[in-house]
């Protein structure tokens, strides 16, 4: 094990996760961890949040520590994306011609913006978001305020984008697909309950609709223009409209592929040796018995965990109940559960969506399948063991906040 050479591909949060395992869980040989941004790994969250803000730095969304690689033996390589790799050989080739060995290889590359054919796309004032650069573009694009913001997309990334916007006192508008906003995610009356909170912010909502293309000078975005025939003055163009997981490197190796990588709840994929995690893997998850991809931070770091274990030949399974969290205006909300258990079902409601504090719980066959919570502290532990638990539980006491979730746990 020790002459073992274990490669990672990707430093994102599940790349820089399965280095740092590797060498919590004891390994001591060598670990190359390869990443396409020229960037120290960073955690994306704050991108759209405290940092653009301006509420925190750069540095405080790292992994970990600039040094810490050095300090551990980690080759990083920074700004040099894998461009092949060859399972039979066990080799990855970089895009500058160094060629790596590996005994052991994770594919942690995430995902990119996914992007829309559109008339004025290029146009400067225009961009997608994902990176640390992009967060650095925006601020200095939105801070001083005053400016008319078009967002595309209404998911989680277009509302946080559209919240942070606003809060620099800048025109909002945000388009949308959907008729309510995130409610293919969460379903029509929390979506309305988060438009809503927009709304009393100032932020204009045009739904549904799409752009059908955008207007520019010199250059310059001036305009969208929107499916529906208006035209919504823009200096700022947001494109935010989904992801796509990068499978580029997985499917000219010759990988199977299903909704990016699909990988065993151990993530290992169909070739020998070659393991997934974090947003470009679509692992089995033993709850379900069905593979889910996330795209989420809290699957990016125990993916990554999970990953490294593996990699050492540890009996790891990823089968934790999924989370992930969002932070709009003064909203801040936390989410576990398998969401593609929910579809159709209208949550139970525990606590006043008015007062702005409340648990919505998903419910099949009397089973807690999902569980978000709205301004509500230290909740979330119990949520994720009511799911866990899956055992019927009493609606009537579920709505009551009188009676604490703990109490409807098996003893
Ligand atoms: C703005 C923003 C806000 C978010 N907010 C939240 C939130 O509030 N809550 C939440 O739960 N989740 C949030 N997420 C999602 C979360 O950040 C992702 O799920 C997480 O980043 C996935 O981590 P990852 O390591 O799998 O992939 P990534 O973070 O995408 O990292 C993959 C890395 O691999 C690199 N790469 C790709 N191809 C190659 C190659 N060929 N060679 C080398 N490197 C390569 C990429 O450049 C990238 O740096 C947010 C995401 C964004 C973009």
């Amino acid at each position: 094990m020790a002459n073992d050479q274990m490669v990672i591909l990707g430093g994102g949060l599940a790349g820089a996760t399965a280095a740092k395992t590797l060498r919590t869980e004891g390994f001591e040989g060598p670990v190359t961890l390869v990443g396409a941004e020229n960037r120290t790994p960073y955690i994306r969250p704050p991108l759209s949040k405290e940092l653009l803000l301006g509420k925190a730095d750069a540095d405080s969304a790292l992994v970990v520590p600039d040094n810490w690689y050095a300090d551990n033996d980690v080759e990083l390589l920074l700004g040099s994306p894998a461009s092949r790799v060859d399972p039979d050989a066990h080799v990855v080739t970089l895009a500058g011609g160094r060629r790596l060995h590996y005994s052991k290889l994770l594919l942690a590359t995430g995902a990119r913006p996914r992007t829309i054919a559109l008339e004025g796309a290029d146009l400067e004032g225009v961009m997608t978001f994902r990176t640390l650069d992009d967060s650095l573009k925006l601020t200095a694009l939105l801070k001083g305020g005053g400016r008319k913001v078009v967002m595309i997309g209404s998911g989680w990334i277009g509302m946080e984008l559209a919240a942070a916007a606003r809060t620099y006192g800048n025109e909002v508008t945000l388009l949308g697909l959907e008729e309510i906003p995130l409610s293919a995610a969460i379903g029509y009356e929390l979506g309305r309950y988060f438009q809503r909170v927009h709304e009393e912010q100032g932020v204009s909502f045009r739904l549904p609709a799409s752009a059908a293309a955008i207007d520019g000078q010199d250059g310059r975005a001036t305009a969208v223009r929107t499916t529906a025939g208006e035209t919504l003055p823009a200096d700022v163009v947001i494109i935010a409209v989904g992801v796509v997981p990068d499978t580029t490197l997985a499917e000219a190796a010759g990988l199977a592929l299903r909704n990016g990588i699909p990988v065993d709840a151990g993530l290992r994929t169909s070739a020998p040796d070659i393991l997934a995690a974090g947003d470009v893997a679509n692992a089995l998850h033993p709850f379900t018995g069905e593979h889910h991809r996330s795209e989420h931070w809290a699957n990016a770091l125990n993916g990554g965990k999970v990953a490294a274990q593996s990699m050492l030949g540890l009996d790891a399974r990823l089968d934790v109940v999924p989370y992930f969290y969002t932070d709009q205006f003064s909203v801040s909300m936390e989410y576990s559960g398998f969401p593609s258990l929910t579809s159709g079902i209208v949550p139970v409601i525990r606590g006043s969506l008015d007062e702005g504090s409340f648990i919505a719980f998903w419910l099949r066959e009397n089973n807690v399948v999902a569980g978000m919570s709205v301004n509500k502290r230290r909740v979330q532990k119990a949520i994720k063991a009511l799911i866990s638990a899956r055992v019927p539980v009493n609606e009537a006491k579920l709505r009551d906040p009188g009676v604490p979730l703990d109490s409807l746990l098996p003893a």
